[in-house]
């Protein structure tokens, strides 16, 4: 099979492409990805000589550079998991939100149906059917209600999507998954953030009263999610993944302290995200009972090695944390 994978030099996409080389040595892997912000390369070192990968400079909404990439590589199969991926920048600034995951998205559908593609594969996000109670879980039957301007256009991509599947009967799939971690995550999200900011022994930003829940996935159990998706999933299906793994902000951040032996005094308060959604919680019966798969990592095993990689990886995240992002972090947390 020749797999095009889209923003391959993210977080997910990077394991999701050392996933897939290990676990299928005969396939090819083409990786497009613009290399924004969030793109680095380096994340693919250990595969980047591999004579079944290849990768491609560039944006998921150029068609004439998406349609000769399909046609020189004779791609089979898409998995889109490009994207502007970070709720905080969307709050900033929801116009590159619109055009990478919405247009862009529109672009890879129209691409793989004029040109036959067997199988398209949008990573989408828990975060479209918006927020919960204190009990329930989202099921794929969910509405959507996105609440942010990142879940907004993740959930426009997603109807795009399904519209491909009823107006031209295209071979599409959508995975909603719930937060990962793992390795290569981009320090701005909460569990890198938090991890580096305290071997930094610089202040941990929790926002609001740190209540807020999420369901927390090892990275490498999604990516064998999207695997059994992209090789089984029922044309048109939507498949929920996550961790049955509810953890609080808070607890997740004292439990990152503890980890490294700091001391809790690190964690400063900081004013609530706008429009923070309070829990989410992921329902995912469909893809454990149709196509039978369970996450392997316990949480406690995952965050220990996760936290062990960070202390491991030191010039990784220093060489990722230095230049832009410090403009960021300044306009969003001050100096903290
Ligand atoms: P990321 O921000 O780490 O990576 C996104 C990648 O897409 C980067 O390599 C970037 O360079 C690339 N990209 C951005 N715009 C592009 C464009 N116009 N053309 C080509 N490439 C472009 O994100 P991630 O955390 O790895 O998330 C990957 C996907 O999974 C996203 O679609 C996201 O919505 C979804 N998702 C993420 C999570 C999570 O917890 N991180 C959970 C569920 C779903």
């Amino acid at each position: 099979m020749q797999v095009l994978v889209t923003g391959g030099a993210g977080f997910i996409g990077s394991n999701f492409i050392r996933f897939m080389l290990g676990k299928h040595p005969n396939y090819t892997i083409v990786n497009m990805d613009a290399l924004t912000y969030a793109g680095n390369l380096e994340n693919l070192k250990e595969v980047q000589h591999s004579p079944q990968y290849h990768f491609v400079k560039g944006d998921i909404g150029d068609r004439e550079l998406v349609e000769r990439t399909i046609r020189t590589h004779r791609i089979d199969a898409i998995v889109n998991f490009a994207a502007e991926s970070h709720v905080d920048r969307s709050i900033a600034d929801p116009g590159v939100f619109v055009r990478t995951n919405v247009l862009g998205t529109q672009v890879l559908l129209e691409a793989a149906r004029t040109l036959q593609i067997r199988k398209y594969v949008q990573i989408s996000t828990d975060e479209v059917y918006g927020t919960l109670g204190d009990t329930g879980c989202f099921t794929e039957a969910t509405p959507l209600a996105p609440n942010s301007p990142y879940s907004a256009s993740k959930a426009s991509a997603d109807m795009m999507v399904r519209a491909y599947f009823e107006t031209y009967g295209m071979n599409v799939n959508i995975t909603r998954c719930s937060n990962n971690y793992g390795p290569y995550h981009f320090p701005e999200k909460l569990i890198p953030l938090m991890i580096t900011n305290a071997l930094e022994d610089r202040a941990l930003p929790v926002y609001g009263d740190g209540l807020h829940v999420r369901d927390w996935l090892h990275v490498q159990d999604h990516a064998a999610a999207v695997d059994l998706v992209l090789h089984n999933g029922k044309a048109g299906a939507v498949y929920n993944i996550g961790g049955h793994n509810e953890r609080r902000n808070i607890d997740i951040v004292k439990l990152i302290l503890k980890l490294l032996m700091k001391p809790d005094t690190l964690i400063q308060f900081v004013p609530d995200r706008l429009g923070h959604d309070r829990r989410y919680a992921i329902d995912a019966s469909t893809i454990e009972a149709e196509l039978g798969w369970k996450p392997v990592y316990t949480f406690e095993q995952g965050i220990q090695e996760t936290v062990r990689w960070y202390v491991d990886h030191e010039s990784w995240w220093r060489r990722v944390k230095s230049g832009a992002y410090q403009t960021y972090y300044r306009r969003q947390y001050g100096h903290t």
